[in-house]
């Protein structure tokens, strides 16, 4: 602010304006711009909060300010905008390097598609340089691959959504067609209007390439969409492993088309084709739920079947298969019959690992083909001969039990001291038209497999209770009953037996139950002990069969709820003479005694067998030299002879 006195004579008192109007130093400079004109004043004092004059204010001082605010304003405007300016050219210097140095191919296009830029990517990876491109329309790339409706769709969705992304076929300046993934946006002007396409694409031909490979390495047959031999060996492998757990039998069936390569050739690939997609589709129409199918390659199928249930069931489905093929197949206008050839392989019999039985299983096939086609075979021709036997055996033990056509013979039990008739034991006979006679030893096993030793055992005991209904009136003799472990382990049995017994009316004491030492299953224990425990508890003697040949441990034997143990035959049949025997026997007889059991020795074949018994306290012997098992009919006399007074 200035200060300007003049030099004269006056007092300054005398020229001074008087009195010097003052404002507080906040007051606005609007205020002191209108004080100044209203007032007509030149100056204004200016005091600080206590009142003193902190100087004066003219016009021209509030005039000068306020230029000088506005020249910075304005300068600071200008600083601005050159930032702004600085920066977009930044970001457009920076926004072109990105594009040339992109490995991703850019393509920018004005809205009706006409190509506008390229990068240098865009042309290494088509061939077309940017002046060889620009004007033109990406249509120059087409492969040709795609039609019509691809591109239509392509562009409407770009028109409404403003973006595009997708699998594209293209096709180099050099011809060659390659796939790369596009994307595609429309860039809007401020007004919200396109005005330009942003494409950018990559060459996805490497990666395409490995998709394939995980494709063929994958699991599923690409033109039947069957598993492929990396499936198949894997379920192969698993369905071992299990049935090595489970103890059951798995069977491959190598199936391989009869002259595949003549329906090829005569017919085309094409219709090559289409029968083995028929084959696929009706190999596993014909399977079961559980089996699988798979192609190896070429005309080269499998079938797995994880567990079989009888060598008889695995043969039907072969020849079903078998069948299936040869139905005709109808390719190119003509009816076309296809037969096939199987080959059989079974684990654990014939190979204990995929590889063995696969190889096995394509040996078999082979010599089926050998041997006329339109057949199957088991790899082992021994077992195909045992399979045979078996499946005559199976099918005939169905019909056997369905007409009831078992019966049973009985072998009396004979107090050694006394000599009188303790009891009889039912033993199962069967006499088949075509078998002939087949022992109980093959019937039992076969029946447990098959799982119908329930039905079996059943009629057994039906077949028992009706004979000493029938018996009543000559004489009250017990008889025993044999029963499978599966039996007892059935939840049906102690059901089964109280029907028996009340349908016929029969005393429980009647009744005695064989059962054999492979029954203590330790794990089962329990189940099993309250499973006897019901039985006794019903009157019904116990006794352990074939005692001696099984494992059974003197503990558990003590818990058990018997009556009696049944000396093996073993055991029996080399006495008086052998040392072992008669301490073994011995050994039996006084354990047995301190159980407070009694004996029966079985399969007593010479007096010397049974005065040596009857000596050492054993007290029943049962054998041929007492009497071999009778039919029904012939006890009521063997009765009369041998024991008139019982
Ligand atoms: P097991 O219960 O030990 O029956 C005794 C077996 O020895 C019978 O054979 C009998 O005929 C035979 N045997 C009797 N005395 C003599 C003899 O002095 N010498 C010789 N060498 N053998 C004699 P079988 O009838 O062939 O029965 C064999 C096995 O089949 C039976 O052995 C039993 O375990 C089983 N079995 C028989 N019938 C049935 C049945 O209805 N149900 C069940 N679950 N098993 C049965
Ligand atoms: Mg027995
Ligand atoms: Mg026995």
């Amino acid at each position: 602010m200035a200060w300007v006195a003049e030099p004269s004579g006056h007092c300054l008192d005398d020229i001074a304006t008087y009195p010097l109007f003052s404002m507080p130093s906040g007051a606005s400079l609007m205020l002191a711009v209108q004080t100044l004109q209203q007032q007509h004043y030149r100056h204004l004092g200016v005091l600080d909060t206590s009142g003193d004059l902190l100087g004066l204010l003219s016009y021209s001082d509030v005039l000068a300010n306020i230029e000088y605010e506005y020249v910075n304003q304005l300068r600071r405007l200008l600083d601005e905008r050159d930032t702004a300016l600085r920066l977009s050219v930044e970001h457009l210097r920076l926004a072109t390097q990105v594009i040339n140095a992109s490995l991703d191919g850019i393509m920018i296009t004005a809205p009706d598609g006409t190509i506008e830029s390229v990068n240098p990517s865009f042309s290494e990876m088509t061939g077309y340089q940017q002046d060889e491109v620009v004007g033109k329309t990406p249509a120059l790339l087409s492969s040709g691959r795609h039609g019509d409706d691809f591109y239509q769709l392509m562009w409407r969705q770009l028109q409404e959504q403003g973006f595009w992304q997708g699998e594209i076929w293209n096709k180099r300046k050099n011809g060659e067609v390659y796939p790369e993934w596009l994307t595609i946006t429309a860039i809007h002007d401020d007004s919200g209007a396109i005005c330009k396409y942003a494409g950018i694409f990559t060459d996805i031909t490497d990666r395409k390439q490995k998709e394939a490979r995980i494709q063929s390495l994958a699991y599923f047959d690409e033109l039947t969409g069957l598993p492929n031999r990396r499936l198949f060996t894997d379920r192969l492998r698993l369905a071992i492993a299990n049935a090595r757990r489970h103890r059951h039998q798995v069977a491959l069936l190598f199936v391989d088309l009869d002259l595949f390569k003549r329906i090829n050739d005569s017919l085309g690939h094409l219709a090559g084709d289409r029968v083995l997609i028929e084959v696929a589709r009706r190999l596993e129409k014909t399977v079961r739920e559980g089996d699988s199918v798979a192609r190896l390659g070429g005309d080269e199928f499998t079938v797995l079947v994880p567990e079989i249930d009888s060598l008889g069931g695995l043969e039907c489905l072969a020849q079903r298969l078998i069948d299936a093929i040869y139905e005709p197949m109808h390719i190119n206008g003509r009816a076309l019959f296809v037969s096939a050839s199987i080959g059989i392989s079974l684990f654990p019999g014939d190979g204990s690992n995929e590889e063995q039985l696969l190889r096995f299983a394509d040996t078999a096939m082979y010599r089926s083909k050998e041997l006329g086609r339109n057949k199957f075979r088991f790899y082992n021709s021994e077992m195909s001969e045992r399979t045979r036997q078996e499946m005559r055996l199976e099918e005939r033990l169905h019909h056997a039990l369905a007409k009831g056509a078992l019966n049973l013979h009985y072998q009396p039990k004979i107090n050694l001291a006394s000599g009188c008739l303790e009891g009889l034991e039912a033993l199962l006979r069967w006499h088949d038209d075509e078998l002939g006679q087949v022992s109980p030893a093959e019937v039992i096993p076969l029946a447990e497999r098959l799982g119908l030793i329930e039905t079996l055992g059943t009629q057994v005991l039906e077949m028992v209770c009706a004979q000493l209904q029938k018996w009543q009136h000559l004489a009250r003799v017990p008889v025993a009953v044999n029963l499978s472990v599966l039996q007892l382990q059935s939840e049906h049995f102690l059901r089964v037996l109280d029907h028996c017994l009340s349908r016929y009316q029969i005393a429980p004491e009647l009744i005695e139950l064989e059962i054999t030492e492979s029954f203590f299953i330790p794990e089962r224990a329990e189940a099993m002990l309250a499973m006897l425990e019901a039985i006794r508890s019903r009157g019904i003697r116990l006794s352990i069969d074939d005692f001696g040949t099984g494992y059974s441990s003197l503990a558990y034997l003590r818990k058990l709820p018997i009556n009696a143990l049944k000396l093996d035959r073993s055991f029996v049949q080399n006495l008086p003479g052998s040392q072992g025997e008669v301490e073994i026997s011995l050994a039996v007889l006084g354990m047995a005694r301190g159980l407070g059991l009694e004996v029966i020795a079985e399969g007593v074949e010479t007096a010397a067998q049974a005065e040596f018994l009857a000596k050492h306290h054993c007290q029943q012997a049962q054998g041929f030299y007492f009497s071999r098992p009778l039919p029904a009919d012939a006890v009521p006399r063997w009765l009369e002879i041998n024991a008139p007074n019982q």
